[in-house]
């Protein structure tokens, strides 16, 4: 069961589509597989979602 556990709390990177589970809490997790650092959002302590990217860094040239 902690399969099924870890894929809620897992988002797929807008850009490149990578999934990936960000530590439980966080706001902002860089993609691991292309970098774009991402704004998340918790609607439970457990279920994640990707609100957008961080603009400071696209601006800064990140992608
Ligand atoms: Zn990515």
């Amino acid at each position: 069961m902690a399969e099924r556990d870890t894929r809620k709390r897992q988002v797929r990177c807008l850009n490149c589509f990578e999934r990936f589970a960000p530590p439980k809490g966080v706001d902002r997790m860089a993609c691991p597989k292309c970098g774009i650092e991402w704004r998340l959002t918790w609607s439970s302590s457990d279920s994640v979602k990707i609100r957008g990217p961080v603009w400071s860094k696209v601006k800064s040239g990140a992608i």
